[in-house]
Parts: C-alpha cells; structure tokens; sequence
C-alpha cells in the first residue's frame, strides 16, 4: 500500500540510525531528501542505493502537490532531512499536511531529534514543556523573547553558534540573570557538552570562547517568585 514514512536520520552519531529506519529507507521506492548530497553520504554509509529527490524548505510548497500525486500513483517514499527528526525545525509539515487531506498513509518512524536529550539531560522539568525551535533573527524577536519569559513550563530553543551569546544576553534582558538554564551542544558527537546553571552563569562560561558546534538551549519556566 501508498505510504509516506518520515525517517528520523542521527543528529551526530551514526548508531543513531534504527534498523527499521534502515529497512524502510531500503524498502521504499524514493527518498525524499532535505539536501541529497548529505543523504547521499548516510545511504552511502550504510549501503543503501535508491532513486532520491530533492525536497527542501525553498520548493515545499511547489513541490507538495507533485510528491503526493506521485504517492497516489503508487509510489512509496520516504522523507529524510539532514539530521533528526522531519518536521522539526526542518521541511515535512507541509507534505503531512496534503497526505492528511488526500487519506495518503503516514508514517513517522521513532528516531534520533535534537531536543529530547536536551530536555532530559538538562534537570529540568520535562513534565510539561514548550518547544520555540529558532527565534526569529529580526521582525518578532523581542515580543517572541518576553512571550518566553512569561512561560510558565519549560522552553526549548534551537540556535546557531554564532548567536548563543547574544540569545543569552537577551534571554538575560528580559527575564533577570536567575532563571536555570542549559546549554546542550554537539548531541551525541564526541565534544558533547551540557552547560546548566543561571542565564548569568552559563552566559560567562560561553562568552571566554569561541563557541562551536549545534546547540539547544532550554530554559527554566517563569514561575510568580521569578518572573522580572
Ligand atoms: N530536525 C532536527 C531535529 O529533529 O532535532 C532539527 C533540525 S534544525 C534545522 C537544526 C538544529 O537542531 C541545530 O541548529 C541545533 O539547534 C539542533 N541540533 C541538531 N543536531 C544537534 C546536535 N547534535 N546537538 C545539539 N543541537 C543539535
């Protein structure tokens, strides 16, 4: 039967990869992939050779309605990003989306994601949380930043190296130097590290060097006693 699965593809480690994940990415007739050069060298990896098709942020919306006429017509396929999850911070909603509206079978496989060892490893509550992915870099980014100081539940953020002093200084603006936070970078690769302290703590610890790698941040939710 016509089916759409969305295999998680590792964040950093190649163990990472489930043998479902493996099996699928072997049965499947197409690969949908965020960029194929990167796919290319995961399916070179683990001896996988398959018909892949370009499918990233820039054409989603035009490329859409083709992908689902083709699952339709019979195809089974499969979507892979760079790294984790699809429809994460990363293309695939859209295509769920038109799959759900034509009755097309989807299929998220269990797999690697970024902000779950991060919410884990961090000691902070995990019983309730608020997933952010990047703020916005301009238009939006102080209202979305105080809307995250008043979160009560615990907030993770997607963010890219050369702006982590920066989100955290901002992250500090608006919600005093107190609230917990941690820093976890480079997941599952060998410099993995996890920064947990005060904004201010983990703030001084990253601006002495020349911060490197992927990084999640998760911050502590606001609660009466430390809301600014
Ligand atoms: N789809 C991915 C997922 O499931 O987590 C996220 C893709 S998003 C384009 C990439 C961002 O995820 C990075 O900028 C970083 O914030 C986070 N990320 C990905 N791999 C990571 C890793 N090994 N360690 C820390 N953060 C990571």
């Amino acid at each position: 039967m016509t089916r759409l699965y969305l295999v998680p593809t590792p964040i950093g480690n190649l163990e990472d990869i489930t043998l479902r994940a493996i099996r699928v990415l072997k049965e499947v007739d197409v690969i949908l992939a965020e960029d194929t050069r990167t796919s290319g060298n995961l399916l070179r990896h683990l001896g996988i050779s398959k018909p892949m098709t370009a499918f990233h942020l820039n054409n989603e919306h035009q490329t859409v309605e083709r992908i689902a006429d083709r699952l339709e017509g019979g195809e089974t396929m499969a979507l892979v990003t760079d790294a984790g999850t699809p429809g994460i911070s990363d293309p695939g909603f859209m295509l769920v989306r038109e799959c759900v509206r034509r009755g097309i079978e989807v299929e998220c496989l269990p797999g690697p994601t970024a902000f779950v060892p991060a919410l884990v490893n961090s000691g902070l509550p995990t019983e309730r949380f608020i997933f952010e992915g990047f703020l916005p870099h301009k238009k939006g980014r102080q209202t979305k930043l105080k809307e995250i100081a008043s979160y009560p539940y615990t907030t993770i953020l997607y963010e890219s190296p050369f702006r982590l002093v920066k989100t955290l200084q901002q992250l500090i603006e608006v919600m005093g130097p107190d609230r917990q936070v941690s820093v976890a970078r480079e997941l599952t690769k060998i410099h993995e590290e996890n920064v947990r302290g005060t904004l201010q703590e983990v703030l001084d610890y990253f601006s002495q060097k020349e911060v490197k790698g992927e990084i999640v941040i998760i911050v502590e939710g606001g609660s009466i006693g430390n809301r600014p």
